[in-house]
């Protein structure tokens, strides 16, 4: 029986271990939450040799001679100590890169995906509830469910803009302790009104969690400054879309008093040694990655204006690095562009004001390009 730890007594016997106590016979299905083991994995498309602009990564490098100088730092990281646990050198460089105000306080996670893990641990009481709009990001949902939380996600009009009352309905019914706002928002690449934001924040008895992963494209469009405004408030952002996808760092930016909970549910060592020296260095040469976001916007307006010429195509407004577009038959034209050596996200099936909606990641230019010619020629072969 290779590879299984725990056996049945029959199986001992059968393999011949004699086994007198008492054995259980152990499976999933007693151990594992059943609505755990109603979950699928969150899937992650193969995309080996394919143009990939399915994820919203940036799709450029360091440049040299910063990769080189990179390389010499990581090689002379101790990576035979534990990290230190503070990441005191990657939060000042946080701290300057993004004119975070001294008197607030900076978490980091292991990736920003983590932070949301440990604000629904921190809240997760019988009953408590998350509040999102929908659609939006999927974790929202995913993560409360795994920490054993009520979600509750509330519908945007069919033009994505929040709806106010809807938002303030849920809110006074569920009494939210987390609610998340995504600014811009993931999948629909929209910014939000920002009075109603203001007056959700106003409105949650809970708190509010601005999520801003997209903020390199926004347009300086932020909450940061409302923080010392509103207890209630936290701001989350991660170094993923800006260029830093693989060394998973996300932080959260707000008041102590609340930081320093949360903190406690950091495991301790969550941003790995060879992280903090990249992330550092990486910062202290923003202006690079902000450059690098500067040419996927431009490419964002290029690509959102050839799109709109194509017969059949919708495309929506995005203050983000990727544009949701709809189209007549999203599975077939998202399995054509597949075939054509294309990977985007299809998003038909995921949210019913998805319907028929894709979603394509800014590439580098060669990229969208090939995005462009791909959908140009599936659209016509469907014709
Ligand atoms: C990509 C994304 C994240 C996750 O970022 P990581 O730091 O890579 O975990 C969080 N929020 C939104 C809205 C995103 O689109």
């Amino acid at each position: 029986m290779p590879g299984i730890l725990i056996t049945s007594k029959q199986n001992l016997i059968r393999i011949g271990i004699e086994h007198t106590g008492d054995m259980a016979s152990v499976t999933p299905e007693q151990i594992i939450r059943a609505d755990i083991r109603a979950l699928s994995a969150y899937h992650v498309a193969e995309a080996t040799g394919m143009v990939k602009l399915d994820a919203m990564e940036n799709p450029y490098l360091l440049p040299e001679p910063l990769r080189g100088e990179l390389g010499k730092l990581l090689a002379e990281a101790a990576i035979n100590r534990y990290p230190d646990p503070r990441s005191p050198q990657l939060k000042a460089a946080l701290r300057e890169a993004f004119a975070i105000p001294a008197e607030l306080d900076v978490l980091l996670g292991n990736g920003s995906d983590e932070i949301l893990q440990i604000l629904a641990l921190a809240v997760a009481k019988p009953g408590t509830t998350v509040l999102s709009v929908e659609p939006g990001f999927v974790m929202y949902r995913m993560i409360a469910q795994f920490a054993g939380l009520n979600y509750v996600g509330v519908p945007l009009k069919a033009d994505f803009t929040l709806d106010e009352a809807a938002v303030q309905a849920a809110i006074a019914k569920h009494q939210p302790a987390l609610t998340f706002i995504a600014y811009p928002n993931n999948p629909t690449g929209n910014v939000f009104d920002r009075a109603v934001v203001e007056r959700i924040i106003q409105a949650a008895p809970g708190l509010v969690v601005l999520d801003e992963a997209y903020h390199a494209f926004a347009g300086g469009l932020s909450f940061l400054d409302a923080l010392a405004r509103y207890d209630n408030l936290l701001l989350m952002r991660t170094v993923s879309k800006l260029g830093l996808a693989g060394l998973r760092l996300g932080y959260l930016v707000g008041k102590a008093a609340w930081l320093k909970e949360f903190d406690k549910l950091r495991l301790p060592y969550n941003v790995n040694v060879l992280t903090q020296v990249a992330a550092e260095f990486a910062l202290r040469h923003v202006a690079v990655l902000e450059r690098q976001a500067a040419q996927i916007v431009a490419e964002r307006g290029r690509l959102r204006a050839a799109m709109a010429q194509l017969p059949g195509v919708a495309v929506f407004d995005s203050q983000a690095n990727f544009l949701l577009f709809r189209v007549a038959s999203a599975d077939n034209v998202f399995a054509g562009l597949k075939a054509r050596g294309v990977l985007i996200k299809n998003l038909h099936g995921a949210h019913p004001l998805l319907n028929d909606c894709l979603r394509v990641t800014v590439g580098a230019p060669g990229e969208n390009d090939a995005f462009l010619a791909a959908l140009a020629a599936e659209l016509e072969a469907r014709r």
